[in-house]
């Protein structure tokens, strides 16, 4: 069976879009008060279906590429939101 994603709505594979996008993954301080603050930067595919244009991301690689532990990590957030087009740095906060 094919590791392509499948869109429910439609019963058809998803087409990759656009390989190595970067996802930035949120977290929330512990003063809820407080706005989410990058966590993680993870390298992954954007997969869309093309009947109905929905679009997912999946295909994430083993680890991420920066944490917010690393002294280069503000740096390398920057960097991937400079290089990558809008439709390449997404930002995804966690859910709560
Ligand atoms: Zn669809």
């Amino acid at each position: 069976m094919s590791r392509q994603p499948v869109c429910v709505a439609c019963l058809k594979f998803m087409r990759c879009e656009r390989n190595d996008v970067t996802v930035e993954e949120t977290m929330q301080p512990p003063d809820p008060a407080q706005p989410h603050v990058s966590y993680r930067l993870w390298q992954a595919d954007l997969w869309k279906c093309e009947d109905c244009g929905h679009q997912v991301i999946t295909g994430f690689g083993r680890g991420p590429s920066s944490e917010m532990h690393q002294q280069t990590h503000d740096e390398n957030r920057k960097r991937a939101v400079v290089a990558r087009t809008e439709r390449g740095f997404y930002t995804v906060r966690e859910s709560s």
